[in-house]
């Protein structure tokens, strides 16, 4: 399974990708994206979660694999 992984020196909390992958992330009160449970991207939602980090303004975003 891969892992969203986030940079938050990067992210500017704007929430596209909770918009964007609502499943796995929300936003906190300032906007910035939160997990929802765990940054476990589940193989049916790997394809939304590419999109997510594809449309990240700030590159922000990361899929990594677990080891
Ligand atoms: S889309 Fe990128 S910059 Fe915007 S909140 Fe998500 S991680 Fe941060």
């Amino acid at each position: 399974m891969k892992t969203m992984h986030i940079d938050w020196t990067a992210c500017d909390g704007r929430g596209l990708c909770a918009e964007l992958l609502p499943e796995l992330l929300t936003t906190d009160d300032w906007g910035y994206p939160a997990a929802r449970a765990s940054m476990g991207v589940p193989g049916e939602l790997e394809s939304a979660a590419k999109l997510a980090v594809d449309r990240c303004p700030a590159l922000a975003l990361r899929l990594v694999v677990r080891s």
